[in-house]
């Protein structure tokens, strides 16, 4: 299934200059939501995987129901000051702003097998900033699943040796 005609480009949002890939119109479309977890279930469905970690809020979109399908945990990623637990963090720059993301420290047993999901990858901060989190737990970072990378932000550079899979490129 081709996805690009789901997703809406919206020009100078949330800044002049970004075009913004709206999947919400993707997300109201049962069968097109549907074909993507497909495409991603079909994707790691042999592959030893113990959770899916995945930023709020858009991760949590494409990474629960992936784990859902694959009989898996899910483990949030939030900005921070929002989980009510023991947390650690990490800051990072995105394709516009800076944020710091936050995990539970008992969110991962060293040695588990992680997959990272979001929506997007721009530049790989958010994934880079996840991926550290998950290692600073001793969680083995098995690959990043994404709908759609954005290839001319080179985002997959950040993310050395790590297998990367997206559905749409633009
Ligand atoms: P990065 O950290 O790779 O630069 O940016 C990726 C993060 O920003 C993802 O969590 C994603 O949800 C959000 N993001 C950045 N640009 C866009 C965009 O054009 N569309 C959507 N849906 N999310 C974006």
């Amino acid at each position: 299934m081709d996805f690009k005609p789901y997703i809406r480009v919206i020009p100078d949002f949330p800044q002049p200059g970004i075009r913004f890939k709206d999947i919400t119109t993707l997300l109201k479309d049962g069968a097109a939501y549907r074909a993507v977890i497909d495409q991603l279930v079909e994707r790691y469905k042999d592959e030893k995987i113990d959770l899916i970690a995945g930023p709020e809020a858009r991760g949590f979109v494409i990474g629960a129901p992936l784990a859902y399908a694959l009989g898996v945990g899910f483990v949030p990623i939030r900005k921070s000051g929002k989980l009510p637990g023991e947390t650690i963090e990490s800051s990072y720059d995105l394709e516009y702003g800076k944020d710091k993301l936050s995990m539970h420290r008992d969110a991962i047993t060293p040695g588990q097998n992680v997959l990272i999901a979001d929506d997007l990858l721009a530049t790989g901060g958010t994934i880079r900033t996840t991926i550290d989190l998950v290692r600073q737990l001793g969680g083995n970072v098995v690959g990043a699943a994404f709908l759609i990378e954005l290839t001319y932000l080179n985002g997959r550079d950040k993310l050395e040796g790590i297998e990367v899979t997206s559905l749409v490129k633009y």
